[in-house]
């Protein structure tokens, strides 16, 4: 069991980036206001998530690392219609299999409860008092695994993919007040007041931000929202080109050329806009199971999205231009 967990492990816990994803993850889906991550090291030696969602009962908090026990899909027929971040129920499982976890948690009704593990081995459960909600503390990430840790980069790239992993996902959920700190030093908030734009000025500049043209474009099947960089405020990489589908971030090709397509020949030669771009659809027509690190998916009906994509980024600048 520990040892699947860890081979698991190896898929989606590369680095404490992919820790501080998963357990976000896990508080969005808990249906949570406020995130606070705390890390250390580049969160090499501590991790720390607390949040405010509906918390589990002791049972649960046991079970939530079992192998594949998940409490967001109860038939597979769920599978194929998929509306939270998290149904492998493979996350804590495989975190805990590397480091030494501690689960404080909440329902709301009674005590609260804490769980600890090291190297996926339960080792201690009490009662404590705690607000409703969940912290989890993920220390001394692969200490049990010391080939992993030899891959680990600096504190300063380990960080960065933090930031990332975190700027992302604050960004798709803007009701969320989110906030980050290093070392106890803040990084990054947000003040879930649901403006995105406020975001995107904190991530790239106000100046970019305030210029950013708004898209919202409907078919049939989808609903697509989106902030685009003005052809003047580009960067040399596709990176800052984010895609997000029912609230999962996603790399994709196809939705990629269709934003860019839509830019015409407004883009100079070698630049790329920046671009956030949040895809709605009923979940029946995303396959989202791709690959462990759910960050794959397919569409059904992919040309009808393309087009309604570059479509109304091509009337975005064609109004702009009137
Ligand atoms: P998944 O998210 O795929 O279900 P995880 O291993 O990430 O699997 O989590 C296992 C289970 O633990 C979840 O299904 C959920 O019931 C519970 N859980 C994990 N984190 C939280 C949290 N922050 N708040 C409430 N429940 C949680
Ligand atoms: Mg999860």
């Amino acid at each position: 069991e520990v040892l699947s967990n860890q081979i698991a492990a190896g898929e989606v816990v590369e680095r404490p980036a992919s820790v501080v994803k998963e357990l976000m993850e896990n508080s969005i889906d808990a249906g949570s206001t406020r995130i606070s991550i705390e890390i250390e090291d580049g969160g090499l030696t501590r991790i720390v998530i607390a949040d405010n969602g509906e918390g589990m009962t002791k049972e649960d908090s046991l079970l939530a690392f079992e192998r594949h026990a998940t409490s967001k899909i109860k038939d597979e027929k769920d599978l194929f219609r998929i509306r939270t971040l998290g149904f492998r129920g493979e996350a804590l499982p495989s975190i805990a299999s590397v480091s030494h976890v501690t689960v404080k948690t909440s329902n709301g009704e009674g005590a609260g409860n804490e769980t600890s593990l090291k190297g996926g081995i339960l080792k201690a459960q009490q009662e404590i008092a705690k607000q409703q909600g969940t912290t989890i503390e993920v220390a001394n990430l692969f200490f049990n695994t010391p080939a992993r840790l030899k891959y680990m980069r600096t504190v300063q790239t380990e960080l960065s993919n933090v930031t990332d992993v975190v700027y992302r996902l604050a960004l798709a959920n803007p009701q969320i007040a989110v906030e980050l700190k290093h070392n106890q030093k803040p990084i990054f908030r947000t003040n879930g007041n649901g403006e995105t734009r406020q975001i995107l000025a904190s991530l790239y500049g106000l100046q970019i931000a305030k210029n950013m043209l708004h898209i919202e474009a409907e078919s049939l099947d989808f609903h697509v929202e989106g902030f685009l960089s003005m052809p003047e405020y580009t960067r040399a990489s596709r990176n800052y080109l984010s895609v997000y589908v029912n609230g999962r971030y996603v790399k994709h090709y196809g939705v990629n050329k269709a934003v860019l397509e839509g830019y015409h020949t407004l883009l100079p030669i070698g630049r790329f806009p920046i671009v956030a771009i949040f895809i709605t659809m009923d979940p029946q027509l995303v396959d989202v199971n791709v690959h462990p690190s759910k960050q794959e998916v397919r569409f059904s009906k992919e040309d009808e999205l393309y087009q309604l994509i570059s479509g109304a980024v091509k009337k975005a600048f064609q109004k702009q231009s009137l």
